[in-house]
């Protein structure tokens, strides 16, 4: 049997729109993207969670502005206009704690 790959599934983003776009943010976990969605991600970083599904949407202006580190204020500003949109583990509702040292983390894993 075929399979046709032009199944529409519900936009992880804003879960009211459905689309066809898809993208990997990480290894083996697929996320939906409607166009609204896509174009929202050109002015803002967007973070999934994982763990929740919770989405988060931050302006780009205002992310790099806040940047202490000069380094990870480079590193973002090449990014501007790319579309970003990254997976987390676990957001601050799945555990405030824990978030804390995974941004940490993070911080070198950009792009
Ligand atoms: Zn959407
Ligand atoms: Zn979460």
């Amino acid at each position: 049997m075929l399979e046709i790959e032009a199944k529409h599934e519900q936009c992880t983003i804003c879960k009211h729109e459905y689309t066809s776009i898809n993208t990997e943010i990480s290894p083996g976990i697929k996320i939906y993207v409607c166009n609204t969605c896509l174009e929202a991600a050109k002015h803002n970083f967007i973070w999934v969670c994982m763990g929740c599904g919770k989405v988060y949407l931050r302006p780009k202006k205002m992310v790099i502005e806040k940047m202490a580190d000069s380094e990870l204020k480079r590193a973002y500003l090449m990014c501007e206009d790319m579309q970003i949109i990254q997976g987390l583990d676990m957001c601050i509702e799945c555990d405030p704690a824990g978030i804390m040292n995974y941004m940490d983390a993070q911080k070198t894993a950009v792009c």
